[in-house]
C-alpha cells in the first residue's frame, strides 16, 4: 500500500482517488477551493459522450475557423496574447490539424471512451452515487449544411458499424420532437444510441462524499498547491500555502493548473485554456425541452436535459486564462438558444458560466509518468473530461500500482 497525493479536486482528480482506493492504496486529495468541482468540472455540458469524441484538430478547421472568426456570433474567438504558451499551442494545433492525426487521435479516443464507460458503470455501482441525473437519451448531432450532413453521413456508411445512425430531417424530428418547434432548417442528422448525461459537479460532490467514507481516505486538504521538493530524480513532498506535504506518490489533476505545477520541475505541458460558456435554465411543467442530447455541429452549441435543468454549453474562445463574462458572447448564446429551442426552459431565470478546457493540441489527454519517480499526470482532457475521467483514472491508477495500462497509452503520454 502506498500513500498517493493528488491534486485537484475536479472530476479527474476525484475519480483517481478513487480508483487509487480501490486499489488499496491510502490517498490524500489536495485541493484550493472549499468546495471539489468549482474549476471546469462546475457546470460542463454534462454529455459522457463515449462515441462522439473526435477532437476539434482536423483537416480544413484553420480555413472554418477563419470564417468562424469573421461571424460575430461564431463559435470561435481568438484574442492575440503576448505569451509563448499561447502561439506554441496554436502552432502545435495547426500541425495536429491533418485527417490523418484526428484519425489516429480519434481512434485512441474512441477507445479511451469505450474504456470510460465500463470504468464509469463499475464506479456508479460501487461508490453506490445517488442521484446524478444520470439518463442514457443518446446524441443527435444535427447539421445544417446538406453538404456537411452528406460527407458525414458517407463517412459513417464507409466506416465500420456502430451505434452511430445518419437521419433525414423527418427522422431527426422523429427521434426529438422539440426540433420541432423552431424555424431552422437541419438538413439532417447522426444519432447515437447509449450516449448519456448526467451532472458532473453532483458526481464530484457525491464522489468526495463517498471518498470521506472510506478507511483508507486521508482526507481534502483544503491548500493551494505552490511546488513539488524533489530529492535527485524522485518527488518527494509537495509544497503547500500550508505547508509541505509528503507521501510515496503525486498525481497531477489539476486542470489548466498542471501545467504551472509542472513546470516547477521544468517540464512543459503543452495544454491551453479553451474559454467555453454553458447557459443552465430551470424547465417547467410547461416547457418542451430536448429530451435526447443535441449538438448543433455548425455553431458547435449542446443542449441536454440535466435533471430539472436544460444545460446549454457552447463556445470556444483561445482568449487567455479569463474567466470573465463577455456580455456580447453571452448575448450571442441566449439568441442562439432562443432560435434553436424556444420553448425548452425558463431562459429569463437562466444563470451563465464559463469554464477553461485545459486542452492539448490534438485532444488527447496525457496520462501516466513523467520522467520523475513518484510524479504521474492525469490531465489535459480539453472537451471531454467528465467523458474520459472514469477511464483514465482507471489507467492511471493500474500504472501506479505497477501493472500494465489496459489500453495501449501511444499517443495518451506526455511525450517530454
Ligand atoms: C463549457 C464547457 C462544457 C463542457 N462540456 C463537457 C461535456 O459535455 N462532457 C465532457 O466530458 N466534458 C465537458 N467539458 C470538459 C470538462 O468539463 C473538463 O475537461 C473537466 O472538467 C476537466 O476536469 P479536471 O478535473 O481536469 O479540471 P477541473 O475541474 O478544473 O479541476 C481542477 C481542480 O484543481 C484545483 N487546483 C488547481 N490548481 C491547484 C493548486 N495549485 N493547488 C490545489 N488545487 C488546485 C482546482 O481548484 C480545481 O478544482 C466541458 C468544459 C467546458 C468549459
Amino acid at each position: 500500500m502506498k500513500h498517493i497525493v493528488v491534486i485537484g479536486g475536479g472530476i479527474v482528480g476525484l475519480t483517481t482517488a478513487w480508483a487509487l482506493l480501490e486499489r488499496g492504496h491510502k490517498v490524500t486529495v489536495v485541493e484550493r477551493e472549499a468546495e471539489v468541482g468549482m474549476g471546469a468540472s462546475h457546470a460542463n455540458g454534462g454529455q459522457l459522450s463515449y462515441r462522439y469524441v473526435s477532437p476539434l484538430a482536423d483537416a480544413g478547421v484553420p480555413i472554418k475557423a477563419l470564417r468562424w472568426l469573421l461571424d460575430p456570433d461564431g463559435p470561435l474567438r481568438f484574442k492575440p496574447e503576448a505569451s509563448w504558451s499561447q502561439w506554441s499551442w496554436m502552432l502545435s494545433f495547426l500541425r495536429a490539424c491533418s485527417g490523418p492525426v484526428n484519425r489516429r487521435t480519434t481512434a485512441r479516443l474512441l477507445a479511451l471512451g469505450a474504456h470510460s464507460q465500463t470504468a464509469f458503470a463499475r464506479l456508479h455501482r460501487e461508490a453506490r452515487l445517488g442521484e446524478i441525473a444520470l439518463r442514457a437519451p443518446g446524441k443527435l448531432v444535427v447539421y445544417r449544411k446538406p453538404a456537411e450532413f452528406e460527407r458525414v453521413a458517407r463517412r459513417l456508411k464507409a466506416g465500420p458499424k456502430g451505434p452511430e445512425r445518419a437521419l433525414s430531417h423527418d427522422e431527426c424530428v422523429a427521434v426529438e420532437p422539440s426540433l420541432k418547434d423552431n424555424d431552422v432548417l437541419f438538413a439532417g442528422g447522426i444519432f447515437t444510441e447509449g450516449e448519456a448525461v448526467a451532472d458532473c459537479y453532483e458526481v464530484c460532490r457525491q464522489l468526495a462524499a463517498r471518498l470521506r467514507e472510506h478507511a483508507s481516505f486521508q482526507g481534502i486538504h483544503r491548500a493551494s498547491v505552490q511546488g513539488l521538493r524533489r530529492a535527485g530524480r524522485r518527488v518527494v513532498a509537495l509544497k503547500t500555502s500550508e505547508g509541505e506535504l509528503d507521501a510515496d506518490g503525486f498525481v497531477i489533476a489539476a486542470g489548466l493548473q498542471s501545467r504551472d505545477l509542472a513546470r516547477d520541475l521544468g517540464l512543459s505541458l503543452p495544454l491551453y485554456p479553451l474559454k467555453g460558456y454553458s447557459l443552465t435554465a430551470p424547465i417547467e411543467a410547461q416547457h418542451r425541452p430536448p429530451e435526447v442530447s443535441v449538438t448543433d455541429f455548425e455553431r458547435k452549441i449542446l443542449y441536454a436535459r440535466i435533471g430539472s435543468q436544460l444545460r446549454v454549453a457552447a463556445m470556444v474562445d483561445l482568449v487567455g486564462e479569463d474567466l470573465r463574462l463577455d456580455p456580447k458572447r453571452v448575448d450571442s448564446l441566449k439568441r442562439a438558444v432562443r432560435d434553436t429551442f424556444p420553448q425548452a426552459a425558463d431562459y429569463d431565470h437562466a444563470s451563465i458560466w464559463t469554464g477553461l478546457r485545459p486542452a492539448t493540441p490534438t485532444g488527447a489527454p496525457m496520462l501516466g509518468a513523467t520522467p520523475f519517480e513518484g510524479l504521474w499526470l492525469n490531465v489535459g482532457h480539453g472537451a471531454l473530461g467528465f467523458t474520459f475521467s472514469f477511464g483514465a483514472a482507471d489507467i492511471v491508477a493500474e500504472l501506479i500500482s505497477g501493472h500494465a495500462s489496459p489500453l495501449p497509452l501511444d499517443g495518451l503520454q506526455f511525450a517530454g
